[in-house]
Formats: C-alpha cells, sequence, structure tokens
C-alpha cells in the first residue's frame, strides 16, 4: 500500500487526541506521541517527575523489567501504551478490517501487560468485531499463527520502534 507520493500508511500520525500535542509533522495529537516507545518513557518519566533524553528503545527495556519486578510507575506507563495501540488499532481495523493484526517491537515483551488493553479498547471501540482476541498477535508468535496463512497487507512502519503488520 503505497498510495499517492508514497505516502500511504502512515497510521502513526492519524489523530487520536483532537486537541493533542504538537507533532513534528505539523498536526496535533497523532497516534505515534500516545504509543510509541518514546511516549511510553516519557509517561514513565512524568510518573517519576524526572526528565529524559537518552534512548527510548533501552529505555522501553528497562522500564519492561521494571514493570516485571512489579514498579508500579512501570506497569502504569506501559499499560497505558496498550490502551492507545487499542484505540489507533480500532481504527485501522475499521478502515481496512485486515484479517490479522500482528504488533512487532520491544513493547511486546511486555504483551501480558498490553495486550489486555488492546483487547478492551478494541472491544469497546470496534461493534462489529467478532473474534479480537485470534486478530491481534505479537511477531513472536506470528509464526506459530495459524492464521497468518491469510491474505496480509504489510505498513511499512507505524512509528519509532513498532512494525504493525496487518
Ligand atoms: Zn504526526
Amino acid at each position: 500500500m503505497q498510495g499517492s507520493y508514497n505516502l500511504a500508511g502512515q497510521f502513526g500520525h492519524t489523530t487520536i487526541e483532537a486537541d493533542g500535542r504538537l507533532c513534528v509533522c505539523g498536526n496535533r495529537g497523532c497516534w505515534e506521541l500516545y504509543a510509541s516507545n518514546h511516549a511510553t518513557v516519557q509517561r514513565f518519566y512524568a510518573l517519576k517527575k524526572k526528565s529524559f533524553d537518552g534512548s527510548p528503545i533501552l529505555e522501553m527495556q528497562k522500564i519492561i523489567t521494571a514493570a516485571f519486578n512489579g514498579d508500579e510507575d512501570a506497569i502504569s506507563a506501559i499499560r497505558e501504551t496498550g490502551r492507545y495501540l487499542g484505540i489507533g488499532i480500532s481504527n485501522i481495523i475499521k478502515g481496512i478490517y485486515p484479517a490479522i493484526v500482528v504488533l512487532g517491537g520491544v513493547i511486546t515483551s511486555a504483551w501480558d501487560l498490553i495486550y489486555p488493553e488492546i483487547i478492551k479498547e478494541i472491544r469497546s471501540r470496534v461493534f462489529f468485531e467478532q473474534n479480537v482476541s485470534r486478530k491481534i498477535i505479537p511477531t513472536s508468535l506470528k509464526e506459530r499463527s495459524s492464521l497468518v496463512g491469510a491474505f496480509t497487507l504489510a505498513i511499512k512502519e507505524i512509528f519509532s520502534g513498532y512494525k504493525i503488520t496487518i
């Protein structure tokens, strides 16, 4: 899916908060400002009342480890990312109704935290969706999924650190 000017599939820059933060693309409230690794790291540091200027991907791994060790702020920051992932994926489902959605990137190592949030949002927002729990899978399960024989449409990139294949 390329579209005119090779610009199709930029779901990371679709609006998810009407009066949200200003994005580098010029829009306000872009999905990636709320669901990317960077957003998760910023959320975590805001909860800790600290500032951050390092590598979001490296920091994400630390935050996921902290969550596994019971850090409530890390758990909360990651769950909120799951919620925003669910909202954005709901929009994709309504737009193109994919057979499956495969989510990749470091965030998938916190699958037990994000998956329930993703599913909750989709169930509350996509009324015609029947089998949502079988539709959303992490990259690590892709090879094992019997659903991956279906027609798939690859979107190049959603936002930094993540890939979503539909
Ligand atoms: Zn944007």
